[in-house]
């Protein structure tokens, strides 16, 4: 079959190579001069299974309010006068329920075990080096009530077999001596050994070459403008997808299915065909600093609790990303919240790099209310979803790239996840207002 994937970011590309190794013929088409240069460039680094509580939990509201208006507040909603805003919000709300929540947290743990198993096996086949490390995640806390929270959670997570386990302040610096110099004020961690990190950029774009390799073809600089559709009701198809090719002209390429990864950009292109998801961007950032000092600096993926920022080590260089802000599509950079992550870099870990060149960046996280992404059938035979990856697409990326080949080619994946437009195992039902049903 002719498939047509729309975007290249970590789950357009996964997507193209499994389908391309499934036989099909596979055309991906992205705006930018290459893979990975949007939010799948420069995020934090981790495959974090462990951390599959989403955002919105019992305890989300009641933070965020507290939040409001705080620049540097590690999750900011600014209001803006925008109907999906509004409605986004309110899903989310809705999805802050204990049992919500802990619904959520088994299918982010399913799709998210799977793709990091998917992940290594990738990584075994190609031999891509993308500065991995597997030498686990230690999140660790500053606060006695945040950590006693926590401890729930982690138990949660130990139930559904991922092994997080909760461990006093010692033994998270024995795990990560580079945090020795902030002893005094950890109040305890918990560390998952089979949680990974790595860069996602260097994955993406190594995955493309080979994927090209493979006889998958790339057109890159080519912009979609519109998908265009036959038929109504239960017979209606994509036929073709409207686009700006790199000399500027508009093209139509016909393909017989179409997969839409495009991360926050698939709503404005689905809309008009009567496919509403509901997704939201929420801008992120991160610094990237070149390491002077390698002892000084962690190797160990860390998640620091109290200001929401995780850290990885790629080679001789620190990626710190994190923070959250809801107020479309602009990914400008805030300089408070940019010094507010170099100012809690250079205490973590003094004098481990230089901090006075540090690599800025956002990027939009295509999140939706629940965090569960839209991997699966449409309203349209042959229209295919994989996109809504939210805070952990990079986790689940490999994962949902081999499932929705496996959609695609009409199997069943080997994964049980509540996919978009399928029947669904009693595990996995989801409420009949869950925005997954799109
Ligand atoms: C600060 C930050 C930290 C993060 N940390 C982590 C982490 O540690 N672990 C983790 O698992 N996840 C993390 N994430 C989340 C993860 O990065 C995203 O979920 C993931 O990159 C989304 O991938 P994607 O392929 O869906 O989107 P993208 O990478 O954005 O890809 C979509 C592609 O579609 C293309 N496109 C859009 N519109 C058009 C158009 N009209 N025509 C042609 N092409 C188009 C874009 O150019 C883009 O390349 C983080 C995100 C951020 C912002």
């Amino acid at each position: 079959m002719k498939v047509i994937v729309l975007g290249s970011g970590i789950i357009g590309t996964a997507s193209a190579w499994f389908l391309n190794k499934a036989g099909h013929e596979v055309n991906v088409i992205e705006r930018q001069p290459g893979a990975a240069q949007e939010t799948s460039f420069a995020n934090g680094g981790q495959i974090s299974v462990s951390h599959a509580e989403p955002w919105a939990n019992p305890s989300a509201p009641l933070k965020i309010l507290k939040w409001l208006g705080k620049e540097d507040a590690p999750l900011l909603y600014r209001f803006r006068p925008e109907w999906l805003q509004w409605n986004w919000g309110l899903h989310f709300l809705r999805e802050c329920t204990p049992a919500r929540t802990a619904r959520n947290i088994r299918q982010i743990v399913a799709i998210s075990e799977y793709s990091r198993q998917t992940l290594q096996a990738v990584r075994s086949d190609t031999g891509l080096n993308y500065d991995h490390l597997t030498k686990g995640i230690l999140h660790f806390y500053t606060d006695q009530k945040e950590f006693e929270d926590s401890l729930p959670a982690a138990k949660l997570m130990r139930d559904l077999g991922c092994p997080r386990d909760s461990i006093g302040a010692d033994e998270v610096v024995r795990i990560e001596p580079a945090l020795a110099s902030i002893r005094d004020k950890i109040v305890g961690g918990d560390f998952t050994a089979t949680d990974e990190s790595g860069d996602v950029y260097k994955f993406t774009t190594g995955l493309a070459r080979r994927a090209e390799e493979a006889g998958v073809n790339f057109r890159f600089n080519t912009t979609v403008t519109r998908l265009i559709t036959e038929g109504t009701g239960a017979s209606a198809k994509v036929t073709g997808v409207e686009v700006i090719n790199p000399d500027g002209r508009h093209q139509i390429l016909r393909a017989d299915a179409f997969v839409m990864a495009m991360g926050s950009f698939s709503v404005p292109l689905l809309k008009p065909l009567g496919v509403d998801l509901m997704i939201y961007p929420g801008k992120g950032y991160s610094a990237t600093y070149q390491v002077t000092d390698s002892a000084a600096a962690p190797t160990v993926s860390l998640t620091d609790d109290g200001y929401k920022l995780v850290v990885s080590r790629f080679g001789d260089r620190l990626r710190v990303a994190g923070t959250c802000e809801l107020n479309g599509y602009t990914r400008e950079l805030n300089t408070a919240r940019c010094e507010a992550i170099t100012r809690r870099t250079r205490e973590l870990f003094p004098g481990a790099c230089d901090y006075e060149n540090p690599v800025y960046w956002t990027g939009l996280r295509p999140l939706t209310p629940s965090n569960i992404p839209y991997i699966g059938k449409s309203k349209i035979s042959n229209l295919f979803l994989n996109t809504g990856h939210g805070t952990l697409g990079w986790t689940m990326g490999c994962g949902s790239g081999r499932a929705i080949a496996d959609i695609v080619s009409g199997r069943r994946p080997e994964v049980d996840f509540a996919f978009t437009g399928m029947p669904e195992s009693p595990s996995t039902r989801l409420p009949a207002t869950h925005p997954a049903r799109a």
